[in-house]
């Protein structure tokens, strides 16, 4: 590969703040950098100009199509393309783009889940363009970040929630600056950097495998004899394969905007990591989805197959995904940094505050934004936090919080009471130690990074929860401060109050201990260990509240998105279990037949010879290979009733709720069966590759 020109390359492909400075006119660039920076609304005149501008760039750069790009409830990203060809007239044709075209789309869109908000007979669902995500090019298509809705107006997608969460704690964020003295600030965004793990498999041995193909993770597989107890994979030199592949995903991300900034392998073999520098949760969440589609295309042309999956193989650790979160004004104000004043410190201290109340009032949501079958195998696992929602707040934190709360002070030389507004705190360490990798949601020095994320998750669900939640506490804060006669001292009262009431939610020991299950449940903390268990709470009644105030979402869009993941939920584990039963059934069952008849002609064979020829390793392996047999087989059958008696339940609560207590138990022991023959059966007699060749082989 010729060496490229990275800084000319960065962003080549992004419409962006450059670009746009260059090809508008003043008036009209203007406008629109009110509307991305301040979330003002789009005067609909400039809509063509910008179009235009943005076409005419786009086709320079050798783009002949453009898409309305979008989030539907999938999960995965939507497109669907159209030329700018128009015939001009006099049988030739020209480009064009109006601003209509920019501003509204309507795709063909009856198919995507809605959760009962769209009826058949009125289908459509419109695409609208957000100007606050930069446009782009990839593969000659201009893509054009959009929101979804339904022709009432109802959210379809994964964006409008979080434009929306984001509105929400700007207002009540810089209701609290103000109180502060601050006057400068006029937007308040949230910022996120989300570290992506994956794994890279070959793509050979992955189209051999239906469970892969179909289901992203492993079905079946009994443990490689080397796992991840080396830790030599941590860290490790990378291999020269995974090494180019990095390469060209870097370059990749880099025309998009997209500023990949670590690449490093992780602790399971064939795991890897990519983090990107943080920038505002919605252009973070776009670049995440766009992430993650050049990663699997990357590894693609380079021979290989990456793997999102939260949890692709078993006895090794899955992948996750950290959200690295933060909220700064736009005058570049940290608001998690502790700073260096009394003033900056009390401000910091308050933010801080209102992030565990919300945690500790709102673990529900948090987890349930978390939540997927994929997931559940993760959670509680050896490599991820458990389902119990606790912060980390480090020592030293904790004790400044302490003191606050019994009036003390907080360091043996200092002997005076600790006062919000008047002491200088020290400067907390930044987590690089591994005392607090246990943690799932945990300070880091200037933001917090809540690490129950599941690899493939969009992350835009988890920062909407974030941003609503905190926007919900500083919207308290602010009624309280703001009829204080001496803010100081209502600003002392309030942390003390609001610190004691919710310190349960602070734990920074061992989150995987067993002791720590025991603990949580004495504090009270929700243990909801399954997504069956959680997603109920995301519309328990004071959540419906809590959304509607802020107008996050409206009590229709609640009940569809909870239908729409509790119908996931299940449909993926049904997905799951037919699978299963194809693979046992056509691929397992017949495998062992094959090996045993040949272990069977061996032994007869040999007792035919006479002699002293012993058959006992042929017969011993043989009874034990039926004993597994009869047991998938049944076990099968059990899973094919299951999966009868699933389809005749029509209530989504009820169906999940089967899924976890008979369907997940069958696969287990389904799975149990398979994994035990497949260490008696020779490998020749195997029908399709194996941890180890899955895991060593790249
Ligand atoms: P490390 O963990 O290697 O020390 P950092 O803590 O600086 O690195 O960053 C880890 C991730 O957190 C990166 O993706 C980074 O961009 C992101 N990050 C850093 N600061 C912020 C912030 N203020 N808001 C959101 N994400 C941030
Ligand atoms: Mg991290």
């Amino acid at each position: 590969m010729n060496h490229p020109n990275v800084p000319e390359l960065f962003g080549s492909m992004v419409f962006n703040d450059a670009v746009m400075k260059e090809r508008l006119p003043k008036e009209v660039y203007r406008a629109l950098v009110r509307t991305m920076e301040l979330g003002k609304k789009l005067d609909p005149s400039i809509a063509n100009v910008v179009a235009n501008a943005m076409k005419d760039w786009a086709v320079e750069k050798g783009a002949t199509h453009f898409t309305h790009w979008f989030q539907p409830m999938t999960g995965i990203t939507a497109e669907k393309h159209d030329s700018f060809l128009s015939p001009d007239g006099n049988s030739s044709i020209i480009m064009e783009f109006s601003g209509k075209e920019l501003v509204k789309g309507e795709p063909d869109a009856s198919s995507f889940p809605s959760g009962g908000l769209r009826a058949t007979f009125e289908a459509r669902g419109y695409t609208a363009w957000d100007p606050s995500s930069y446009a782009f090019i990839k593969d000659n298509t201009l893509y054009i970040p959009t929101v979804f809705y339904s022709y009432g107006g109802e959210a379809l997608d994964k964006k409008t929630p979080l434009l929306r969460s984001m509105e929400a704690i700007n207002r009540e964020a810089l209701r609290i600056l103000r109180l502060f003295g601050d006057t400068q600030s006029t937007r308040v965004t949230t910022t996120v950097g989300p570290e992506q793990e994956y794994f890279l498999i070959d793509k050979e041995l992955y189209l051999q495998r239906e469970d892969l193909r179909l289901c992203g993770r492993t079905l079946f597989g009994a443990p490689a004899p080397k796992g991840q107890e080396l830790e030599d994979h941590y860290f490790g030199t990378i291999r020269p394969r995974v090494a180019a592949f990095m390469r060209d995903l870097d370059l990749e991300l880099w025309k998009v905007g997209v500023f990949a900034k670590t690449e490093h392998n992780e602790v399971a073999p064939a795991q890897h990591e990519l983090a990107p520098v943080f920038t505002n949760t919605n252009i973070a969440t776009d670049q995440n989805q766009l992430t993650m589609e050049i990663m699997k295309k990357v590894a693609d042309r380079h021979g290989l197959n990456c793997l999102l999956h939260e949890k692709p193989f078993e006895g090794v650790n899955g992948s996750g995904k950290h959200n690295n979160w933060s909220i700064s004004t736009n005058t570049g104000v940290n608001l998690l940094d502790p700073g260096d004043s009394p003033r900056e410190n009390a401000q910091f201290l308050l933010f801080l505050t209102a992030v565990i109340k919300a945690v500790d009032e709102y673990s529900d949501l948090l987890r349930v934004s978390v939540a997927s079958a994929g997931n559940d195998h993760r959670l509680g696992a050896n490599e991820a936090p458990p389902a119990i929602i606790s912060i980390f707040l480090g020592d030293e934190l904790t004790a400044v919080l302490d003191s606050i709360e019994t009036g003390s002070s907080y360091n043996q030389k200092d002997k005076t009471e600790l006062k919000v507004g008047v002491h200088i705190l020290p400067r907390f360490p930044k987590d690089t130690t591994d005392r607090n990798r246990t943690s799932p949601f945990a300070f880091t020095g200037n933001k917090f990074e809540f690490r129950m994320l599941g690899s493939g998750l969009s992350i835009s669900g988890p920062n909407v929860i974030l941003n609503t939640i905190v926007a919900e506490e500083l919207s308290q804060f602010a009624d309280e401060l703001e009829k204080a006669d001496d803010f100081n001292s209502a600003l002392n009262e309030l942390i003390r109050r609001v610190y004691r009431e919710h310190k349960r939610i602070i734990f920074n020991g061992n989150n995987y201990s067993a002791e720590w299950e025991e603990e949580a449940a004495r504090r009270g903390l929700p243990n909801l260990r399954t997504t069956a268990d959680a997603l109920p709470s995301f519309i328990a009644e004071k959540n419906i509240k809590l959304f509607t105030k802020h107008k996050i979402f409206t009590e229709a869009e609640l009940h569809s998105r909870y239908e729409i993941n509790m119908e996931d939920y299940c449909k993926k584990l049904s997905i799951e279990a037919l699978t299963m039963v194809d693979m046992a059934k056509k691929q397992i069952l017949p495998a062992i037949t094959k090996y045993s008849y040949y272990m069977t002609e061996t032994a007869l064979n040999k007792k035919a010879l006479g002699g002293n020829i012993c058959c006992s390793y042929e017969v011993n392996t043989l009874e034990k290979l039926s004993s597994c047999a009869d047991t998938l087989m049944r076990q099968v059958q059990s899973l094919e009733a299951d999966l009868e008696s699933l389809r005749s339940i029509s209530d989504t609560t009820a169906a999940a709720d089967f899924c976890k207590k008979n369907l997940l138990h069958d696969m287990d022991e389904t799975r149990a069966a398979a994994d035990r023959a497949e260490t008696l059966t020779a490998k020749e007699y195997w029908p399709f590759p194996n941890y180890t060749d899955l895991l060593y082989s790249v």
